[in-house]
């Protein structure tokens, strides 16, 4: 039924909260060019409950709703965004017994325009490091400090993965490298469950996709988002030397079946980069948006 969710509920945790079947929010980020990222955030209306703090678009779940249907409704009556631009991703639930609130991450390639409606003072793309400089929604602090997003650059061995790719040669060097480029580019701003050296994993977004390219595949023309590391001489000591700058900067995933070259990528980043097989990469282009309901983090 419409709205059949509206109403006050109270939790085992002994709280009061607005769904009779749970909340939902939308955790919509996007990537600057220059590699910034930023969240979606509402401003929320003097009147509302807990006026004049930030949080995520969302509300209450109606009972036929998944929690993604729920979220994403919720956003687009708030903000006004074109929800077939958003792919959603993976979800978080925060359960209190009896109620439970499920935080949905969505990826958008750019920042969407938004309109506020009547309960939102403010929508604003709000860059990830200045979130906690904001006077927060009580629910969305507790709820940031467990979700908040964390930028990962990919670091990615070209001629490796084409080799581990099936018929990954057929239209030789240049051409299977742009087919790939292709595919990397899907990785920018996208959410990502990713791997760490102690094989821990954390929830992030793909801020900087670097991709090594040698010999004849130099000539390939790859997407602008994409940061491609032409090797004039050995594509290996370029994925070195890439991957040793780039750990100082942040959490990295380096990509390489090379055995070899896994231990030498190790070295150059004093073990601060995570590095991953061809396998992973493509297990992970393979992996469609989806909006079926699921409950954890996927
Ligand atoms: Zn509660």
């Amino acid at each position: 039924m419409e709205r059949d969710g509206n109403g006050w509920v109270e939790c085992d945790l002994g709280h009061r909260h607005w769904g009779l079947h749970g909340a939902a929010g939308l955790l919509i980020h996007t990537v600057d060019a220059d590699g910034t990222l930023r969240v979606l955030l509402q401003h929320r209306a003097d009147w509302c409950h807990h006026g004049g703090t930030w949080g995520l678009p969302g509300g209450a779940r109606d009972s036929h709703e998944s929690v993604e249907e729920a979220a994403l409704r919720e956003a687009v009556e708030e903000t006004a965004l074109d929800g077939t631009k958003v792919r959603l991703r993976h979800t978080f639930v925060d359960d209190h017994g009896g109620w439970s609130y499920t935080t949905v991450y969505g990826d958008a390639l750019t920042a969407l325009p938004t309109v506020p409606n009547e309960e939102s003072a403010a929508l604003e793309w709000v860059a990830t490091d200045r979130v906690n400089n904001l006077p927060l929604h009580p629910g969305f602090g507790h709820t940031w400090a467990q979700v908040q997003l964390v930028p990962i650059t990919v670091v990615v061995d070209a001629a490796n993965v084409l080799g581990a790719t099936p018929n990954g040669w057929w239209k030789g060097r240049a051409g299977a490298t742009e087919q790939l480029g292709q595919q990397l580019a899907e990785l920018h701003a996208r959410t990502l469950h990713t791997p760490t050296p102690d094989d821990s994993a954390v929830t992030g977004v793909v801020t900087e996709v670097h991709v090594v390219v040698e010999g004849a595949a130099r000539s390939a023309q790859l997407p602008g988002v994409l940061h491609e590391v032409r090797a004039p001489e050995s594509g290996d000591d370029a994925l070195v030397a890439s991957s040793g700058e780039l750990s100082k900067r942040g959490r990295l995933v380096v990509v390489t079946s090379d055995r070899e070259l896994r231990d030498r990528v190790t070295a150059a980043t004093e073990g601060g980069a995570a590095v991953r097989g061809a396998r992973w990469l493509l297990d992970v282009l393979d992996q469609a948006p989806h909006s079926a309901p699921e409950t954890g983090l996927c």
